[in-house]
C-alpha cells in the first residue's frame, strides 16, 4: 500500500515537502510525491468563483491506479465547494482525498500570510480527509484531526494528529488492507 501526494495546479514545493514529512509520522508509512496534475477547468463555476470539489476529485481518481490499493491525496489551492454547501475544506471518495488550501491562508481572511500556521491547517485537514479514505468517521474530540471542521476556528482547534481511540480504529482498517 502506498500512499501519494499529488498536487493540482501549482503549490508551493516547500509546503509539500513538509506536509509529505507529516504524513509519513501520523500514517508511519512511506509518502511519496507524485508530479502535478492540471486543475480540471470545467470544475470551476463561474459565478461563484469556485470549483466543484466532485469534479476536481474525478479528475484525481482518473490518475489514481485502479489496480493497486493506494491512497492518493490531491493539495488544491483553489476555493472548492459542492452543491449546498458554501464552502469545503476537503473531501474524500473512496481511495482519493482532496484538501484545498485556499482557505487556509491567512491571507483569504485578510490577515499576513503565516506559513507554519499553513502548514498545520493543511496538515490537520490532509490526516482528516486520508483517515477517510482508510474508513474512519468523524471524531467527537474536537482536538482530533477527525473532528468536523465548519470554520478554520474548527481547524484551529484540532492537532495535526489523530486520538488514540482513532489511531486504533486506523490500526485496525490498516490491517485489513
Ligand atoms: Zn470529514
Ligand atoms: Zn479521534
Amino acid at each position: 500500500m502506498t500512499l501519494h501526494i499529488i498536487p493540482i495546479g501549482p503549490i508551493d514545493p516547500d509546503l509539500l515537502a513538509a506536509l509529505q514529512e507529516g504524513l509519513q509520522i501520523v500514517y508511519n508509512q512511506t509518502i511519496t510525491l507524485r508530479p502535478s496534475l492540471p486543475i480540471p477547468e470545467s470544475s470551476l463555476e463561474k459565478e461563484r468563483h469556485q470549483y466543484h470539489a466532485e469534479k476536481v476529485i474525478r479528475s484525481l481518481l482518473a490518475a489514481a491506479d485502479p489496480s493497486a490499493n493506494n491512497r492518493s491525496l490531491g493539495i488544491i489551492n483553489r476555493d472548492l465547494y459542492v452543491p449546498r454547501l458554501n464552502f469545503i475544506f476537503g473531501i474524500a471518495a473512496r481511495t482519493v482525498a482532496l484538501v484545498s488550501i485556499a482557505r487556509l491562508r491567512q491571507g483569504f481572511y485578510g490577515l499576513p500570510d503565516d506559513r507554519s500556521l499553513l502548514l498545520r491547517r493543511t496538515l490537520a485537514e490532509a490526516v482528516h480527509e486520508l483517515g477517510h479514505t482508510f474508513g474512519l468517521g468523524h471524531c467527537t474530540d474536537h482536538t482530533c484531526a477527525m473532528f468536523f471542521s465548519n470554520s478554520i476556528r474548527d481547524t484551529d482547534q484540532k492537532k495535526p494528529e489523530l486520538c488514540p481511540r482513532c489511531r486504533r480504529v486506523l490500526m485496525k482498517q490498516k490491517r485489513t488492507l
